[in-house]
C-alpha cells in the first residue's frame, strides 16, 4: 500500500450512543453510528463510502436473496488499558473472506479497502468500543450480490460492507453439546470451509432439534459415516487428551478458525504437543468415560473459548470433569484475551493498532 485509499465519509449528525445501555449489551443487537459500503461494478471496486448505519433498499429480484451469493466474517476490536484500539488478526479474516469469495464465484476484496476501511470506521466510532472487562466491538464484514436479475448465474455487481456492534461477554457457563448423527453441515467438495450465509441457514433446523432436546449446540460429524468430530455451531472443537491438544484438521469441510489457529500456536508456545487429526466419536465418548479426555471446548471469535460440560450421543450424556484452575482452556483463554486487550506484549504480531 503506497498511497492512502480515498474514502467518502458522510458523518452522522447526532450520535445514537446515548440510547445504548453499555452495562446490558445483548450480542448483536446494538449497532454503532456508521457503516462502510463499497460497490463493485463493471469489474472494479468503486470509492468506499462511510455512511450513517441504517437500512438500504433493494429490488425483490436482488440475486443474493435468491441464489445465495452472500459471505461474511466476524472479528473483534478492543480498547487497550491506554485507550488504543486493537483488532485481533484482521488480515486472517480478510484472507478467509477472499477464500469464501472465490468459492462462491464473487470478486475478491482488495486488502486496502478491507483494512483501511475498517480502520477509518473504528476511528469514527471509537467511542462505541466498550472498555469494560469481557466486552468488545464485534465487527461484521460481509459481501452480497446485488444484480436485479432472475436467473441462476454469477451476479455482475456486489456490495462489500462492514458494520460494528458493541458486545458484552458471550457464553458464560459450560455448554451441553449433542453429536449430530442424521443431518450434515458440509461434505467434501462442498462449501463448508467458506463462511457463506447458506451454511448457517442449513444449520438452524438441526440445531433447533438439539436445543429442544436440552442441548446448547451440535457437534457436526463427517458427512459419509457420522463417525468423526468436525466442528460445533460457530466454533471449532478442541480437546485435551492425555495432556495433548487434539483438534480436527480443517480441510474443505471445516472453517479455518482464527481462534483455532491462535490456540494451536499458544499451545505449542506453552510446550504442549498438538495433534491435528481425526477424532472418532467412539474415542471421544470412551475417552470421556475413562477420564483420558480431560477437557473439551469450542474455539471461536464470539466466545473465544466455550468450555463443554456434556457431550450427548445416542441418548447418553457424557460429562466432562470440572476444569481445575490450571486447565489448558483457562490458561489459553487468559493468554489470548491478554494479547487481544493489550494487557501483555504482543510478541506474535497478532494485533493491529
Ligand atoms: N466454525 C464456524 C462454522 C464458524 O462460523 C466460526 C466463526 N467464524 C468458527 C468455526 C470459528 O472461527 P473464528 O475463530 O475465526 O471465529
Amino acid at each position: 500500500m503506497t498511497e492512502t485509499l480515498q474514502i467518502d465519509i458522510h458523518q452522522i449528525e447526532k450520535s445514537r450512543i446515548d440510547t445504548v445501555d453499555f452495562d446490558n449489551l445483548i450480542f448483536g443487537r446494538s449497532f454503532a453510528d456508521h457503516m462502510l459500503m463499497v460497490d463493485y461494478e463493471d469489474g472494479a471496486w468503486k470509492t468506499p463510502q462511510i455512511l450513517p448505519f441504517g437500512p438500504i433498499s433493494y429490488s425483490p429480484a436482488m440475486m443474493s436473496l435468491h441464489y445465495g451469493q452472500a459471505i461474511f466474517e466476524g472479528m473483534k476490536a478492543y480498547k487497550s488499558p491506554t485507550g488504543e484500539i486493537l483488532v485481533f488478526r484482521p488480515e486472517e479474516n480478510w484472507k478467509r473472506l477472499n477464500k469464501s469469495a472465490v468459492r462462491m464465484c464473487m470478486p475478491e476484496v482488495p486488502e486496502d479497502i478491507f483494512m483501511e476501511g475498517l480502520s477509518e470506521l473504528l476511528r469514527l466510532d471509537s467511542a462505541w468500543i466498550p472498555a469494560k472487562e469481557g466486552s468488545s466491538m464485534y465487527i461484521r464484514p460481509f459481501m452480497f450480490s446485488t444484480d436485479e436479475y432472475v436467473g441462476v448465474s454469477p451476479s455482475k455487481t456486489y456490495k462489500f460492507m462492514i458494520f460494528t456492534c458493541p458486545v458484552g461477554a458471550y457464553y458464560t457457563k459450560p455448554i451441553r453439546v449433542r453429536v449430530e448423527t442424521k443431518y450434515i453441515r458440509a461434505a467434501h467438495g462442498g462449501v463448508g470451509f467458506s463462511k457463506n450465509a447458506g451454511n448457517y441457514g442449513g444449520s438452524l433446523y438441526p440445531t433447533k432439534l438439539a436445543v429442544d432436546a436440552g442441548y446448547d449446540q451440535i457437534i457436526w460429524t463427517d458427512a459419509s459415516e457420522h463417525q468423526y468430530v468436525e466442528e460445533a455451531g460457530t466454533m471449532n472443537l478442541m480437546f485435551v487428551i492425555d495432556g495433548k491438544l487434539v483438534t480436527a484438521p480443517t480441510g474443505d469441510t471445516i472453517l479455518d478458525g482464527v481462534t483455532r489457529k491462535s490456540v494451536i500456536q499458544v499451545a505449542k508456545d506453552f510446550g504442549m504437543e498438538v495433534e491435528e487429526r481425526q477424532l472418532s466419536i467412539k474415542e471421544l465418548t470412551e475417552g470421556i468415560a475413562s477420564g483420558k479426555v480431560q477437557e473439551a471446548f469450542g474455539a471461536g471469535t464470539a466466545a473465544v473459548i466455550a468450555p463443554i460440560a456434556t457431550v450427548g450421543y445416542n441418548g447418553v450424556d457424557y460429562d466432562l470433569p470440572e476444569r481445575p484452575a490450571d486447565a489448558f482452556s483457562k490458561r489459553v483463554y487468559t493468554e489470548i484475551d491478554n494479547i487481544k486487550t493489550g494487557k501483555i506484549e504482543d510478541t506474535r504480531g497478532w494485533v493491529m493498532k
